[in-house]
Parts: C-alpha cells; structure tokens; sequence
C-alpha cells in the first residue's frame, strides 16, 4: 500500500512568515515520490486558497486539495451530526466557508450550535451573545483548543482561551473538533485514501499532532521547528516515534524503509530517550 503523510503547518513548514529550512525540498520530493500528503492545520482563519497563496509565497507549490484545515473538519462534522443545521460563528473566512459549504445556514438568533474558531474582528456582545445562546441549548463548538503559547508579541490569542471565557460563564463543555479531536485526524486520512498503518502525521507540538496521531495510530514524526522543545519531551506519557530537528533531518528513504511498526517499536522500546538517542546519532 502506499505510504502518505500529513503535515501540519505552523513550526513545522513555516514559522510566522519565514520558510523553515528544508520544508520546501522536502514537499517536492513528496511529489517526485507521488507519495500523497495533506497539509492539515488547526488555523481555522484560513480558506484553503489563502493556505495555498500562502505557501506559495514561501516558496512551496500546493493545491486546495493538499489542504485540510479544522474548520473544514468542523464543517464536516456538523453536517454530519444536524444536517442543514444552524450557527452562530465567533471566528473568520475559512471557518464561515466551510460551513457554507456544508449546507449551514449561519444565523444570530437561536442557533443549533454555537462555533468558535480564530478571529480578531469578534466583539465582547458577541460573546455575550453566545453565551445566552447556549444557556438556551445551542451546543458549544470549537474548531480547536489551540493553547496560547503565552510569550510576547504572539498575535493569536488562541481558541482555548475564548472558549474558556464561554464554559466558564455557561457551565457547558465545548466539544472541540481539531487535532488531537480523532475526527479530524480520522477525516484527513480519510481523503487521501490511506490505510491507518500507512499513515505518517508529522507535527511540533507534542499535545496536538503527535497525541492526535497515537490516538488513532498513525506513525508520528515530531519536529523541533516549533512548540515541543526536547528538554520537555520527558514529561509526557507518550513518544513519538521519531524525533527529527527539523523536516531537513528527515531522511525519507529512512522512514519508508523504516516505516515498519514492529521494528519502529523495537527500535524504540526505550521510549523517547531511545528515539532521541537515534536522533543523536
Ligand atoms: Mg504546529
């Protein structure tokens, strides 16, 4: 069976608005391999066309359909649980479309579920607004629970933290649809027609892709570009099972060759200090 991959973005392709160094490369050896991928993405701002202008702005030639975002999952998925249902949105262009696209009408009175993704252009009477809708039984959605990474001059506040606002002042728990949510992992598989053995997830942050990946088990692959930093790794109950300092150091041939999960185990049967021994190496 073929083997693919799912990429998330944010530290692992870019940082901001610089190329990390290697993500080109290693994305047109992707398709001179015609091994597929899927750019997956928690950022719910963006419509795949915006994904794509920007990668194609660093350098990197992508279609739409290499693009997966949570607020196409979240579309997605809403369409599934209430048809042709009803939302009021805190959140921007790619979370308003894909619901769109999913048949949603998007209202701002007695809505069936209450979705909250990225934005900057939400006001305090919209929260307020949300609020009273689900004291009224809409249902609290959110694309993704993105943490904050809490340092200076960040500019997203992070969906966690909006969300928190609304549980706190309802008593109701969102129910988030992106990584690590198994609904969006499962669907991104899904549309490049892999098997789950078959399947790679490579990612930064060690509590969305790589805990999202061993969720449904997929092979992981996490990169030191962005949030997960190795001196941190030991804290976690669960490892990825390669740890690469960036999409540079990963040696394809390797992987594929590699990409077997008995001797992927055996070879790290130590956990994360094993693999990072192997990265060391
Ligand atoms: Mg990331």
């Amino acid at each position: 069976m073929t083997k693919g991959f799912l990429i998330d973005m944010d530290g692992v392709i870019y940082s901001g608005n610089e190329l990390i160094p290697g993500a080109d490369t290693f994305i047109v050896e992707l398709k001179r391999r015609k091994l597929p991928f899927l750019f997956l993405t928690n950022n719910s701002q963006r419509t795949p066309r915006d994904v794509v202008n920007k990668l194609a702005g660093l350098g990197i030639e992508a279609e739409e359909e290499n693009v997966f975002t949570s607020a196409m999952a979240t579309g997605w998925f809403l369409a599934r649980q209430k048809p042709y249902g009803s939302a009021y949105v805190l959140g921007e262009g790619g979370l308003l479309t894909s619901l769109h696209e999913n048949g949603y009408s998007l209202v701002t009175q007695d809505p069936d579920f209450v979705v909250v993704g990225e934005g900057r252009n939400f006001t305090l009477e919209m929260v307020n607004n949300a609020v009273e809708m689900i004291l009224s039984g809409a249902k609290l959605i959110a694309t993704n629970l993105d943490p904050s990474p809490k340092k200076k001059g960040w500019t997203n506040l992070g969906i966690k933290a909006i969300v928190s606002m609304l549980e706190e002042a309802t008593g109701v728990k969102a129910f988030s649809v992106g990584k690590p949510s198994p609904v969006m992992m499962r669907v991104a598989r899904k549309k490049l027609g892999l098997a789950t053995v078959d399947t790679t997830i490579i990612g930064d942050t060690m509590d969305t892709d790589i805990l999202g990946g061993i969720q449904v088990g997929y092979q992981t692959i996490l990169t030191l570009t962005g949030v997960s930093k190795k001196e941190n790794l030991h804290k976690y109950a669960f490892s990825p099972d390669l740890v690469v300092h960036g999409l540079m150091d990963l040696d394809l041939d390797e992987w594929l060759k590699d990409s077997n999960p008995a001797k992927i185990k055996a070879e790290s049967k130590n956990g994360v200090n094993g693999v990072l021994a192997k990265l060391a190496s």
